[in-house]
């Protein structure tokens, strides 16, 4: 019997991730991978400033997922956690009551803003709160500037509003027809140090079944980003976080529809784009086993696609999917 040898395995995996679809991959990632460096490039732009403090959603989600302080039930936010200074504050009936920060999280929030207020990048506190959750990653922020995403709705209150993208999330659960969604800051923010190199040098690159337009869509609008994909020499294979016509979680079709695109995984894909097209990021598609349908539709636009389970049920299910994206990728040649 052949043997693969083991320098086939790839030895440095890059990923763009966004909040809990990224973190619950990068589990299966990297129980997949055990020898690999691997790097994740996370998403900033549901980034927002709540009562002083600089909170980064996407980015504690991986970190806390990765590093065994989440909350398993609530997919975000720590284990064990109170909610003591939410409840106080609104006994002050300060605003926003609609975001909830819990006591533990709060700790991490507090040295975040302490170091950026002493003026150390995003970068480097994302690094300095790693060391306490070693999350098995090297996690980057896709870049150290201001850049976050708005929702532009009709407001309850009256007119066409442009709201921060938390608030449309988390207060109006995406109930409020979005007509655009823009990345406010997006042509002023650079890739933050690493970024651009961990995707240029890596064996493969990984997209997560992240959030297509709000957590994905985000780290490609940081100019120069989209460009190192097209550029790697990495296979670039991607998973898809519609199933069977839906989100598995969340509420990513109310984000598809709001840029024109329909909640399919082939619709996703084409989204995205081939890298043997002008602006595609794609040599490979994983669409889940409901949508193996879709696969003629994938592979027309170029891109190499294979239907696999991919519901992330359970820890061994997760590693399978990361595994079979590694597998695709191994069989799918960059461009
Ligand atoms: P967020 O920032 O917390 O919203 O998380 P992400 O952007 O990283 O991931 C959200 C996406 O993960 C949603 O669009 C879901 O459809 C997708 N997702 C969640 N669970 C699963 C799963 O088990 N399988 C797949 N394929 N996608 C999933
Ligand atoms: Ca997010």
């Amino acid at each position: 019997m052949r043997m693969h040898p083991a320098a086939s395995a790839p030895q440095r995996i890059t990923t763009l991730a966004g909040g809990i679809g990224g973190a619950r991959f990068l589990r299966g990632l990297i129980a997949a991978a055990p020898e690999a460096e691997i790097t994740v490039i996370g998403n900033t732009g549901d980034d927002i400033w709540i009562h002083g403090l600089r909170v980064c959603p996407d980015l504690d989600t991986v970190m806390y997922t990765l590093g065994g302080g989440i909350s398993e039930e609530r997919g975000w936010g720590r284990e064990d956690e109170t909610f003591t200074v939410k409840s106080e504050l609104a006994d002050y009936g300060v605003e926003p009551s609609w975001f909830g920060l819990g006591d533990r999280d709060i700790a991490t929030h507090l040295v975040r803003t302490q170091m950026l207020n002493a003026g150390y990048p995003l970068s480097a506190v994302t690094e300095a709160l790693c060391t306490r959750w070693q999350p098995g990653v090297r996690l980057i922020p896709m870049t150290d500037e201001r850049a976050e995403t708005h929702v532009v709705v009709d407001h309850p209150e009256g007119g066409r509003r442009a709201i921060h993208f938390q608030e449309w999330w988390v207060r109006y659960q995406a109930q409020l027809t979005a007509h655009a969604i823009v990345l406010v800051g997006a042509d002023d923010a650079k890739p933050a140090p690493g970024v651009i190199e961990a995707i240029e040098g890596a064996d493969v690159v990984v997209l997560p079944p992240s959030n297509p337009v709000v957590s994905i869509g985000t780290i490609l609008q940081v100019p120069g980003i989209r460009e190192s994909l097209r550029r790697t020499p990495a296979p670039v294979v991607g998973v898809s976080p519609i199933v069977g016509g839906r989100p598995v979680r969340g509420m990513a079709d109310a984000c598809l529809s709001a840029i024109g695109v329909d909640t399919t995984a082939a619709a996703v894909a084409a989204h995205y784009g081939s890298r043997r097209d002008e602006t595609g990021i794609l040599d490979g598609w994983l669409v889940d086993e409901s949508d193996a349908g879709d696969v003629p539709q994938v592979a027309s636009l170029g891109i190499a696609c294979e239907a696999r389970p991919l519901l992330m049920s359970d820890p061994t299910t997760t590693t399978a999917i990361a595994a079979a994206a590694l597998d695709l990728a191994a069989r799918t040649a960059a461009p």
